[in-house]
């Protein structure tokens, strides 16, 4: 029993039982550590390494799929390491440590004019959480957010720390953004910035499923470099659905910052809202309509505002359930209109609230590329009860149709919010896992760094295999 020195029993604090916002996957952790510093980071790896005990690591907790813990491992809460270590305005840079929230970073971007090119829709993100699951955002005119890392530092298995980007350690460049911290764990990094601009909503479309995927096909094609944003929703039956477009304004200057205002419905009534849905079928029947005509309002705000919905996520979001998928741009309606029908037989059992879809633009640097080529992703958001046995087996045969359904038509899925799909599928969706899985052996031949989610899928593979 390898005994832990005093400062390694600060950091370290007893084991619980963990889940994650997917609120499906839970175990029981051994220890839960909170590095204060880069130094107590390293320590906490080589004491995991000599005691034998596997390692998740945890931003956030916004991942779905178990991707942040595993049974009896140590955990490491990587919050702690939040510093902004350098902004460089001129050349409109900054390095960040990985436990630092897009929050961090906002507060302090936002004066200087700039803004990050990729993020979710709240702020409460880490920057290594996002980094591993290579994160897209809204934003139409820049793809995920390995396009815009300029390099990361990357504590490896014997702790040591390397540094890496496209020209040092390229190979691990690709894998470690998307790879689920299954390499390593990111310290720090360095992104590029943008100049954070003024956008504006111009146009609203509502529109039967074929036009409108055409129309919005068409309109996220015709001009992407001033079309910041472009999204929209589907009925959960997959008949009719609208999107709304923002386009950047030629005069920056005119616009106070006071008068940039996102259009947001209150957190109070959305979750209001998000109750009749769940409790009541006829208050489901309007919600899509409800939505509609609630996003037909003018709105003039800052790209970087926008690309959020709420700072924080409203307490019903919790009680909800989101899954991806990526269907090539020209394949995405057959796929749609099969995902309606599958959607329809389940709705009784599986009440969804809507279909969030959005433009992601396609790249491959990334070995585990959800979006190779320019794809639509569809978002169903399940009003879920995820405690109730019943619910969570439909889910699975559900997920099991529309994972087919979009590996039919070439497509992908987000690792992030699955764990369902079978290693097959997960395979057919990302066709490189086994090179992954080969390089996390050469990396990290011990397996130190570990989760639920790399337990199911790394199953049955043996050295010599990889
Ligand atoms: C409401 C909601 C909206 C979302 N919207 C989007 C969206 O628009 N686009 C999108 O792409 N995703 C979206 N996501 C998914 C989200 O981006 C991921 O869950 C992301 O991981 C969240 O960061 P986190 O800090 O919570 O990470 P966690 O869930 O804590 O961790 C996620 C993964 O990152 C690893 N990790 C964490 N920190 C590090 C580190 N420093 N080094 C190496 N690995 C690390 C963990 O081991 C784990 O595998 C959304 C999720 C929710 C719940």
């Amino acid at each position: 029993m390898v005994q832990a020195d005093a400062n390694l029993k600060r950091i370290l604090k007893p084991g619980r039982n963990v889940t994650d916002w997917g609120g499906m996957q839970k175990a029981g952790v051994k220890n839960v550590a909170r590095p204060q510093t880069e130094a107590d980071l390293v320590e906490t790896v080589k004491f995991a390494a000599r005691s034998d005990t596997k390692v998740s690591l945890r931003g956030s907790g916004h991942s779905a799929g178990g991707h942040s813990f595993c049974q009896d491992g140590l955990m490491i809460d990587l919050r702690d390491l939040n510093r902004v270590l350098e902004l460089d305005q001129q050349n409109k840079t900054v390095r960040v440590q990985a436990g630092a929230t897009w929050a961090v970073l906002t507060k302090i971007l936002e004066p200087a004019g700039l803004a990050v090119t990729t993020k979710q829709e709240f702020d409460t993100f880490t920057i290594g959480g996002s980094i591993a699951c290579n994160v897209h955002g809204k934003s139409i005119d820049y793809g995920p957010i390995i396009e815009n890392i300029i390099s990361l530092r990357l504590l490896l298995a014997d702790g040591e720390i390397v540094t890496v980007s496209r020209q040092e350690n390229g190979e691990l460049f690709r894998a470690v953004v998307g790879g689920y911290g299954l390499l390593g764990i990111v310290v720090d990094v360095t992104l590029q910035l943008v100049d954070d601009r003024v956008i504006e909503k111009t146009e609203v479309v509502f529109m039967n499923l074929k036009p409108l995927l055409a129309a919005y096909i068409d309109r996220v094609r015709s001009d992407p470099e001033n079309t910041p944003l472009c999204y929209g929703f589907i009925d959960p039956e997959g008949n009719q659905g609208y999107y709304v477009t923002y386009k950047y304004v030629g005069d920056d200057r005119q616009y106070s910052l006071d008068q940039l205002k996102r259009d947001e419905t209150n957190p109070t009534l959305f979750n209001v809202f998000i109750w009749l849905q769940r409790n009541f079928k006829f208050t489901r029947r309007r919600a899509f309509h409800l939505m509609w005509s609630g996003s037909n309002k003018p709105e003039v705000t800052l790209r970087s505002r926008r690309l959020l919905i709420w700072d924080v996520a409203p307490s019903a979001f919790q009680k909800l359930l989101f899954q991806k998928y990526f269907v090539p741009v020209d394949n995405f309606l057959p796929f749609m209109q099969k995902a309606g029908q599958i959607l329809k037989k389940y709705e009784d059992d599986l009440p969804v609230l809507t279909n969030h879809f959005r433009f992601v633009p396609g790249n491959n640097e990334a070995l585990l590329s959800f979006s190779p080529e320019d794809t639509i992703c569809m978002i169903p958001c399940y009003l879920a009860k995820k405690n109730n046995r019943r619910w969570v087996a439909k889910l699975e045969q559900a997920t099991d149709e529309l994972l087919n359904a979009c590996l039919e038509q070439g497509g992908s899925y987000y690792l992030t919010f699955d764990i369902i799909a079978s290693k097959e599928q997960l395979q057919q969706a990302y066709p490189r896992w086994d090179e992954f899985l080969a390089l996390k052996n050469r990396c990290d031949p011990e397996g130190l760094f570990n989760s639920r989610f790399y337990e199911k899928y790394s199953e049955n593979m043996v050295p010599s295999q990889l």
